[in-house]
């Protein structure tokens, strides 16, 4: 698989800009095409494939789970300047070279971060916290190694809310789904998508508002 993997790349260059040692990989396979630019020449060569291997693991299925017209062609830049964990716009993921190294187990970033590309909503389309809870329920749901990262969705405490965004969105999501409507997230990602999404679809899909529904989890929240 690995050395499959390796063969299929089809262009592996090494220049300089602005007096960074810069490495580029192209990689095209299976209809998508991966461009991954590393700015950081001391970068875990093995990490790179990693990031590559959960690129083309992932994102298939996100694309066939949530939307068949996300973008083929993305881009990773492993970035030495970035000082967040990543972000992701207009095709290209911007991840820290600093903290990929520190946890070079959290692959799972990419399948946060590549769910980015493929929900597309563009601006204006609804909630940032619902954006980035269904980012990471997409992680939770397809991620290769959560586990080895430590990474899981947290218990609920009467401290969150729903709009908290991430993991605790995401959680609330996973309960919203088991006890009132079975595929709402991927109903959401399209409403969201095609712009229709408002406040009101909360209770449209579920017959509950998102408060009455949080009320509910906090009462019972296990999922
Ligand atoms: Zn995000």
């Amino acid at each position: 698989m690995k050395k499959t993997f390796l063969l299929s790349s089809l262009l592996v260059t090494a220049f300089c800009t602005a007096g960074h040692a810069q490495s580029q990989d192209v990689i095209s396979k299976n209809g998508y095409k991966l461009t991954v630019i590393n700015q950081d020449p001391a970068f875990d060569k093995a990490e790179i494939s990693k990031l590559e291997e959960t690129f083309f693991v992932v994102y298939p299925k996100l694309e066939k789970e949530y939307n068949k017209k996300t973008l083929k062609d993305v881009t990773f830049l492993i970035d030495t300047a970035y000082g967040g964990v990543a972000e992701t716009g207009g095709g290209v993921v911007k991840f820290s070279s600093k903290y990929m190294t520190k946890h070079p187990k959290d692959i799972d970033v990419v399948t946060h971060e590549v769910m980015h590309i493929v929900q597309g909503y563009g601006d204006g389309a609804g909630p940032g916290w619902l954006t980035e809870g269904i980012a990471d329920y997409a992680r939770n749901k397809y991620g290769v190694d959560n586990a080895g990262a430590h990474w899981a969705l947290p218990e609920f405490k009467a401290t969150q809310n729903y709009d908290n965004a991430y993991r605790v969105t995401a959680r609330f999501l996973v309960w919203v789904e088991k006890n009132y409507k079975k595929d709402l997230v991927k109903t959401f990602d399209k409403q969201l998508r095609d712009h229709t999404f408002t406040d009101d679809n909360w209770k449209k899909e579920t017959g509950k508002t998102v408060d009455e529904l949080w009320k509910a989890y906090a009462a019972n929240p296990a999922i």
